[in-house]
């Protein structure tokens, strides 16, 4: 019996999350390949696909970035195979360059490309609105906002996709990728082979003779999907009377909640749009004419907002356009806020803010490490060899949790990568020693070609490349360096160390973080020397040690009666399993331990004991 969600059974409901439903709704298409880089919200799609990729039809793998990941996807369309490739918004600047060149060459199998925006910044290091890049690149552009339309839309999207020969992006947002809901299925037809390649030059190899004509074709391609826009099911209007309020992706949930609760239900005019570019000219010019004034509801930038004051300028209209004077242009709306506008806009009194009150004068939980997390043993030895001496330039995973004092290793951060080339430009210009933070996830996906470059230009950093096994951050997916995965044993091990002296790094050493006199020792004889230095502290996330090698530290510490109230494992270690009791001793959590034995080697009033004991 194959999964629910692989399964030929049309008329089925179930209850699925957004990023599932569109798993579904790839498979409903006959998806052929999936490719991505995981980053939050958009990690369960890869994973759901990579869970079912024994049993699937299709072929799926994680790539190392997500510009490999559109590659590999934009070399599977061209050889006409359906192709789904996923990401997180900031993924798709890294994926930029080939992106706006497959919107040029097209694809001829269908792609889609799921860009999973996050408003709010809930777990990212901006909330950039990937709108922009449909409008950049000539993409046309579904934003889904219930899991039902999660699966049409992914499905939708890559048989339009394909009829057009046009990389589609599916945008979504973290409270769609993340919502639940009951999704009606189709038919899951058998995908069967690509259809193959058709060789033609002028079409897939854009030198500058075929590139001109190339752009033309593009344009054509976008104007009839215009028309597909003119006509979608996804561009709806409904209601009546002089207000009109048009809305896209989630906003139109927030929307249609905002309107029931205010009684306006059936009493505006509400324009929402699903298939949000190309705009469908045509339809929003005959809502424009058939109000008075207009509200544009949507997150983060003014996209639709200025498309529409375009519109209506270009057609003389003389209407009061509204939106981003009255809403803001960053984070999540709530429904309590949209109804506040929109009953402002209707000329009602505003309500009190809904929802359930928080319980006041809770601890703060800052950000933190988890307990026996083999990062805090690195952090803990650089900062007692380095304190506040060099500059710490961190990158983008679990580790940047070490932000926050005391373990306070990261003073600045670009992107995915720019531990290494930001802290060998930081090195070049201050007076004082560098020393870098990068996962073994994002190592692969963008650290190597920042050692090469370190090395050809001789920069002067220390690099720790913290190996934990694994991809923590997202969700424990596997790189190309771990050799054990959730479904398997990786074939093709890469070797970190190996990988650093083929890019010409010379000095390398190799510790176990929880051992902290061999991490200080090596910290302290790399501290010493000049040029790119490397250090792997290796150890597994013991969360992801627990779910694959079903590895479980036999003891955990705990706190003699003969603590002297020295503080250090509270205030210098602070692994989260530590709490003081009210005789100002510390204590350990036994539930929250996780048996790293590294605190032991700290204070010696600290001793291990069985775990259970
Ligand atoms: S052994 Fe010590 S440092 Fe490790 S998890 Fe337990 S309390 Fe924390
Ligand atoms: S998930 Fe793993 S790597 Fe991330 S903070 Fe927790 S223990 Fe550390």
């Amino acid at each position: 019996m194959p999964n629910p969600l692989l399964a030929d059974t049309p008329g089925e409901t179930h209850l699925l999350l957004g990023n599932e439903a569109i798993v579904r709704g790839a498979v409903e298409a006959g998806i052929q390949v999936v490719t991505c880089y995981p980053g939050t919200p958009s990690s369960e799609v890869p994973d759901t696909f990579y869970r079912l990729s024994p049993e699937g039809k299709y072929y799926f793998e994680y790539s190392v970035n997500e510009k490999v990941a559109l590659e590999v996807a934009g070399g599977a369309t061209m050889c006409g195979a359906m192709t789904l490739t996923t990401m997180k918004h900031v993924g798709v600047n890294v994926a930029a360059d080939p992106l706006m060149t497959l919107t040029y060459t097209g694809a001829p199998g269908g792609l889609v490309l799921l860009s999973a925006d996050d408003p709010g910044c809930h777990s990212s290091q901006n909330e950039q609105d990937n709108r922009h890049y449909a409008r950049l690149g000539g993409m046309p552009v579904l934003e889904p906002a219930t899991a039902q339309e999660c699966k049409d839309m992914a499905r939708d999207g890559l048989l339009l996709s394909k009829k057009h020969g046009a990389p589609l992006l599916l945008r979504t947002t973290t409270r769609v990728n993340h919502l639940r809901g009951p999704v009606e299925f189709g038919p899951a037809p058998d995908p069967g082979k690509p259809e193959g390649f058709t060789r033609n030059p002028s079409k897939f190899v854009p030198i500058p003779a075929f590139s001109r004509p190339m752009h033309l074709s593009l344009i054509d391609r976008l104007n009839a999907l215009r028309e597909e826009a003119e006509h979608s099911p996804y561009n709806t209007v409904s209601g009546e009377g002089e207000i009109g309020i048009v809305a896209s992706g989630i906003s139109r949930a927030y929307l249609a909640d905002a309107l029931e609760n205010a009684g306006l239900a059936g009493k505006v005019m509400v324009l929402n749009l699903g298939f949000t570019h190309p705009l469908p000219e045509t339809l929003c010019l005959d809502f424009l004419k058939s109000v008075k004034k207009v509200l544009v509801v949507e997150e983060l930038e003014p996209l639709l907002e200025n498309d529409l004051r375009v519109l209506a300028q270009k057609n003389g209209l003389n209407l009061e356009i509204s939106g981003k004077d009255v809403l803001p242009e960053y984070g999540e709306f709530t429904v309590t806020q949209v109804e506040n506008v929109v009953r402002a806009f209707a000329g009602m009194d505003t309500v009190e803010v809904k929802g359930c009150a928080s319980v006041q004068d809770l601890p703060v939980r800052a950000p933190n490490l988890c307990a026996g997390c083999p990062h805090r043993g690195t952090y803990f030895a650089a900062r007692e060899v380095f304190g506040d001496d060099v500059l710490y330039s961190s990158d983008i995973g679990c580790y940047t949790l070490g932000l926050l004092p005391p373990l306070a290793t990261a003073d600045f951060l670009v992107c995915m990568g720019s531990s290494i080339s930001a802290g060998s430009g930081a090195a070049m210009a201050s007076d004082k020693p560098v020393v870098g933070f990068i996962g073994d996830s994002t190592f692969f996906h963008s650290g190597m070609t920042g050692i090469a470059n370190a090395v050809f230009n001789s920069h002067d950093i220390l690099l720790v490349v913290l190996d934990n096994r694994t991809t923590a951050m997202t969700g424990h997916q596997p790189n190309p360096g771990v050799d054990k995965t959730t479904i398997g044993e990786n074939d093709h091990p890469l070797d970190i160390e190996s990988i650093c002296k083929g890019l010409g790094v010379t000095e390398i050493r190799t510790v176990n973080p929880f051992n902290h006199k061999k991490t200080v020792e090596a910290f302290k004889e790399l501290g010493d020397m000049s040029g790119v230095r490397v250090l792997i502290a290796r150890e597994p996330c013991p969360l992801y040690a627990r779910r694959v090698y079903k590895k479980v530290a036999p003891q955990v510490a705990y706190v003699a009666d003969s603590c002297v109230k020295r503080g250090d494992c509270l205030e210098k270690l602070a692994c989260p399993a530590f709490y003081k009791k009210e005789d100002g001793k510390a204590a350990i959590n036994p539930i929250l331990c996780n048996g790293c034995m590294l605190c032991l080697q700290i204070c010696g009033h600290i001793k291990a004991k069985k775990r259970g004991k």
